[in-house]
């Protein structure tokens, strides 16, 4: 069991506490664990030890205890209990985007509503209507967004599909590869593709059959071996640390941009994070935490980016030749606007300009809003351009051409954000300008060490969409990179 897995036990029990009505601070302390746990990715036995010699903070007595009994015996008691009163299928309610914990249980506890297919009954009945808090334009978005899951059922994530993908083929030998979609990459998938020497494949095939997937391996053909995701085991889809991937041998990426820390939502220091992209070999960080509107996310004040920006001048000293860029992913205001005065802005050395709320506005009224921020002076970047979350939640409406053509009149960079959730902007566009001037930046969005490696995923993409390394702002030196940044 490793401390990926012990997350994901936390998070189901959270989300059975929420329906019980626990109190927020327990849950809140049962998310800090949860983060840490997925931020670490190590053996639980090993993070036990770490809490116990106080090498992780922030894990209370309780929580320990939890994480003894998920080590001893794979699940806790608490988790199984609660389980069995909701079942299983209750987890598919929490992905619907817009219905939360207490909406849940209100159609648990008045309609025995504790599955997707259930809650289309009571929708089709018309029993739901009766309800409180389900009025006809919540039931009407309800409609839609499960329509939106249902469209993308069986479908996964590129960082699942790149891990389970790895995982196979260590088992498998030398003598498979990728081949179709797998090979050619996509955003999101639903199935993996590979192909076997001729000689071999024989056996390949009865190694997935009898001990990869055991009944459940069903497709194949002459000469490709393709298979479902959903019929995938578990084991072969997340075991596996991101930073183990094989990357790519020869590292185009010379900095790292679009970083989080502690100091807003992330999970570690600014320092930790710039020794992580030492060791990786990158020769420059951007640091950007949230900006003051996005309070959910421990947005800066202007006192505490004032301070952020004199502990980088330290590291700064401290860690050259390195070097740690003072950046902000400021918050696009409903206006337009950015989210600090000009004075604020004017003293970092980048800003990334990004959307986090306010979706629902016409198309016009978002195009107007983006190209308002693109045409600011202080923007340098627009972040992850139509805030798609892959399999959850579709794009905003907004005139892409017109944000794009704008931010080549302006000479601004567009992200392409390489959270596998994201993938923003999406290679599609990138195809489409490959031969246009548009400059882009290939970004983590990392809120931990961990998530830096995320780049790669990016990388494929731009690949894939031919688009030319001397475009891609941050494959350049980080003189080129300001240069960049300054020409505007
Ligand atoms: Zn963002
Ligand atoms: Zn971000």
């Amino acid at each position: 069991m490793n401390t990926l897995e012990a997350a994901k036990i936390l998070t189901s029990l959270r989300k059975l506490l929420e329906l019980e009505g626990e109190n927020k601070f327990k849950l809140r302390a049962l998310e800090l664990a949860e983060e840490n746990l997925k931020s670490t990715e190590i053996e639980l036995i090993e993070f036990i030890s770490l809490v116990e010699s106080k090498q992780v903070s922030g894990i209370g007595t309780q929580l320990l205890k939890d994480l003894k009994e998920i080590e001893n015996t794979k699940t806790l008691k608490a988790y199984q209990n609660l389980k069995n009163v909701y079942t299983d299928s209750i987890f598919e309610l929490f992905k619907i985007r817009g219905l939360g914990a207490s909406k849940i249980k209100t159609l648990f506890d008045n309609l025995q509503v504790n599955s997707i297919e259930k809650l289309k009954l009571a929708i089709a009945e018309k029993t739901i209507h009766n309800l409180k808090g389900f009025g006809d334009k919540s039931i009407a978005s309800i409609e839609e967004n499960i329509n939106f899951l249902e469209t993308w059922k069986g479908y996964f994530c590129i960082d699942v599909h790149e891990i389970a993908i790895d995982n196979i083929i260590s088992k498998l030998g030398p003598f498979v590869q990728t081949s179709g979609t797998s090979k050619t990459k996509e955003e999101v998938f639903n199935k993996i593709e590979l192909e076997a020497e001729e000689n071999k494949r024989d056996e390949i095939l009865i190694h997935l059959k009898e001990k990869l997937f055991k009944e459940k391996f069903e497709a194949e053909d002459k000469e490709l071996i393709t298979f479902n995701f959903k019929d995938l085991p578990v084991e072969l889809r997340f075991v596996k640390k991101l930073d183990a991937l094989a990357t790519s041998d020869n590292q185009k990426l010379v900095g790292i941009l679009h970083t989080h820390t502690t100091y807003s939502d992330g999970q570690h220091s600014i320092e930790e994070m710039a020794n992580a992209c030492i060791s990786k070999g990158y020769s420059y960080l951007g640091i950007t935490d949230h900006s003051k509107t996005a309070a959910y996310a421990g947005g800066l004040s202007e006192d505490k980016l004032k301070l952020q920006g004199l502990e980088i001048d330290e590291l700064n000293e401290k860690l050259k030749p390195f070097k740690i860029l003072k950046g902000i992913e400021s918050d696009i205001l409903n206006d337009g606007e950015l989210d600090y005065p000009d004075k604020v802005l004017e003293k970092l050395d980048f800003v990334i300009a990004s959307i986090h709320s306010g979706f629902n506005i016409s198309k016009k009224q978002m195009t107007e809003r983006i190209t308002k921020a693109i045409k600011n002076p202080f923007t340098s970047i627009l972040g992850h351009p139509t805030g798609r979350l892959l399999l959850k939640r579709p794009e905003y409406e907004v005139y892409m051409e017109e944000v794009i053509n704008t931010a080549i009149e302006y000479n601004k960079i567009i992200e392409l954000n390489s959270n596998p959730k994201r993938l923003d902007i999406s290679w599609n566009w990138l195809k489409k300008y490959k031969d246009s001037p548009l400059k882009i930046v290939i970004t983590p969005d990392a809120h931990s060490i961990s998530q830096i490696d995320y780049v790669k995923y990016g990388q494929l993409l731009a690949e894939k969409a031919q688009f030319s390394n001397d475009k891609i702002v941050n494959y350049g030196s980080l003189n080129d990179f300001l240069k960049n940044v300054n020409e505007n």
